[in-house]
């Protein structure tokens, strides 16, 4: 069996990191109410699923760079990840109100290029709660890894198990540390 190698795992953020369809229809500003969830300025709240926090921490040992690419208003998820102090797991936070995530995984790419850090499609783990995205992916970025949420995994610590299956215990090579917190 080929060995897989993971160095990036690039999650979506509604309905995979946090519990709200569209974080971009909640009205600004949001304001922290407990570790894991945010209210916004008409009372709605949504939180980070059970055990998210948890495998961002594990994967942050384990020296796999995170990044974020969803379809939403930029502003709503910059203070969302600000509030909920997530700052410190991204290498990269893209957010775009379109529905191309395969230009949002390209810009990450370019990014780390950037920065002297070839990341291979093969080395990406790509997670979100929908497969419509994949196909524009793979036919541009590569055939990149996926897991869908909910489907694939039924909780965010099966995906630490999906690495530690494939051997995956720690990333090798340069990677870029997230800001701290
Ligand atoms: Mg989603």
């Amino acid at each position: 069996m080929k060995s897989l190698v993971i160095r990036l795992v690039v999650f979506d953020a509604d309905m995979t990191l946090w519990d709200h369809f569209d974080v971009s229809s909640l009205k600004l500003p949001f304001k922290r109410v407990d570790e894991n969830s945010l209210v916004d300025a008409k009372g709605a709240s949504f939180s980070l699923f059970n055990g998210i926090r948890e495998l961002l921490q594990e994967l942050k040992k384990m020296r796999i760079m995170v990044a974020l690419a969803t379809w939403n208003k930029p502003e709503h998820v910059s203070e969302a990840i600000h509030l909920l102090e997530m700052e410190q797991f991204f290498t990269s936070v893209e957010s775009e109100f379109h529905s191309g995530k395969h230009l949002l995984i390209k810009k990450i790419l370019s990014k780390l290029s950037k920065e002297g850090i070839q990341v291979k499609p093969g080395e990406i783990l790509y997670v979100d709660d929908r497969n419509i995205h994949l196909r524009d992916i793979r036919d541009t970025v590569g055939k990149v890894a996926f897991l869908q949420m909910w489907k694939d995994v039924k909780a965010p610590y099966e995906i630490l198990a999906y690495l530690q299956r494939k051997g995956i215990t720690r990333a090798s090579g340069k990677i870029i540390s997230p800001k701290k917190a």
